[in-house]
């Protein structure tokens, strides 16, 4: 019999853990780079200007209530949302082979897409995840009964991709295995594959008939180029695999709290692909229905006025430029302070990394010693998030890391 008393305390998230310890800390030059959301300049959250402007018409607007949407959620959401990720003249979507729910953000879609083949693959196949990943996936595809693998991602050595650990792992990996592939802004590591490598990973799950599973949390945050940060997909759709996509808003619109995101499956080419794709959207429906009824309006509705207006459109992405262009700026900053320093190790990392996230090459000793003493924040496998830093710490943590590295 089930009784309350037998059920053991779980441990604490460890990010969570870590932003309640940075809270909590009195310290007034205290750093949070654990934090996995956009700060601007004074270390503050920022409300896109786009989505502001949206957010203000969606108030004005005397047709809007708060009905229920339908089970895949908003229409204009979810096909703008295709549009975006797979291109609006992808022959995905002109041949009908591609359906999209909205779900609960990212983590919503990533576990929507793991309960799908966990229902309805044949043979319940491994998912293999790059080594290391974000820290959810493990406990999102484990939920849902599927069995895990590793590839190789992270050199130690070069603090870049392990290419050749990845792709000997990747054709390693018992045919028709389902490989999760980060489209941009690798988290946590911010190393990515060049298209050269996009291509020859490519080729071996094809070999291989590999079911390709893109997380995509950060697409125009990267590089502030929105097609640029889809390249992976829309080439690997070009090269007719089957395969899904999770998609979020959170990073992009900064619309954390709203949880917007989608699911989408994009059926291989052929003849039936079409009403494939339609039985596909039918069984996404009712696994959706029972998990969370229906998705949560106003974080669509946001999104969705943005990116069907052309002028809205413009202007989120310049946003997308602020955004990643005050990264990068932070970037080439911590690496200019700590070459000048003379900072024992090689730094160009900082700047071949993309996207919110750095994997700095620190040492789990080193982090306690930057909490510790100078009140520094990032998680203990050494990555930071590039958007805690700012005009006003970054020579601080340049200090701080400079002392602790000696
Ligand atoms: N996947 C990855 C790789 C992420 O980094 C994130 C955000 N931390 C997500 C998915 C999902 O985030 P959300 O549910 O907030 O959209």
């Amino acid at each position: 019999v089930f009784t309350a008393q037998a059920v053991a305390a779980a441990p604490e998230d460890p990010l969570f853990g870590l932003m309640k310890a940075y809270r909590e800390d009195p310290a007034e030059n205290k750093v949070d780079l654990g934090i996995g959301a956009y700060r601007d300049d004074n270390a503050k959250p920022w409300i896109l200007p786009v989505v502001k402007k949206a957010d203000n018409a969606i108030h004005n607007d005397p047709t809007l209530n708060h009905e229920y949407l339908s089970i895949g959620g908003l229409p204009e959401f979810t096909a703008a949302a295709q549009k975006l990720i797979v291109g609006s003249d992808s022959p995905a979507i002109r041949e009908k082979r591609i359906c999209s729910l909205q779900t609960i953000s990212g983590t919503g879609a990533v576990h929507l897409g793991g309960l799908f083949l966990s229902k309805f693959h044949p043979n319940k196949p491994s998912l293999y995840l790059s080594s290391p990943t974000w820290a959810n996936h493990h406990q999102i595809f484990t939920n849902v009964g599927l069995t895990l693998g590793n590839y190789p991602y992270f050199s130690k050595e070069t603090k870049g991709l392990d290419f050749d650990g990845m792709l000997q792992a990747i054709q390693g990996a018992p045919a028709g295995s389902v490989i999760l592939l980060h489209a941009c802004a690798h988290n946590p590591t911010g190393v990515d594959p060049t298209q050269e490598q996009w291509k020859q990973i490519a080729t071996v799950m094809r070999q291989k008939n590999h079911f390709p599973f893109f997380d995509c949390a950060y697409q125009g945050f990267a590089s502030g180029d929105l097609a640029r940060d889809a390249w992976a997909i829309q080439y690997f759709v070009e090269q007719r695999f089957e395969l899904c996509v999770a998609q979020s808003f959170a990073k992009n619109f900064g619309l954390y709290g709203e949880r917007t995101g989608a699911f989408h499956f994009v059926s291989a080419p052929g003849a039936d692909a079409s009403n494939a794709s339609a039985h596909i959207a039918s069984q996404l429906a009712i696994l959706q229905r029972s998990e969370i009824s229906n998705p949560p309006a106003y974080g669509a509705r946001i999104a969705s006025r943005v990116l069907n207006d052309p002028a809205l459109f413009k202007e989120w992405e310049a946003d997308l430029r602020t955004m990643s262009g005050r990264i990068q700026e932070m970037r080439k900053g911590l690496r200019l302070r700590l070459e000048k320093r003379g900072t024992p190790g090689s730094w160009a990392h900082i700047t071949d990394q993309i996207g919110m996230f750095s994997f700095t090459g620190l040492s789990e000793g080193q982090v306690k010693v930057l909490r510790d003493k100078w009140h520094v924040y990032m998680t203990k496998n050494g990555r930071i998030s590039m958007a805690g830093l700012n005009s006003h710490n970054l020579d601080y943590f340049a200090e701080a890391v400079d002392s602790v590295v000696r």
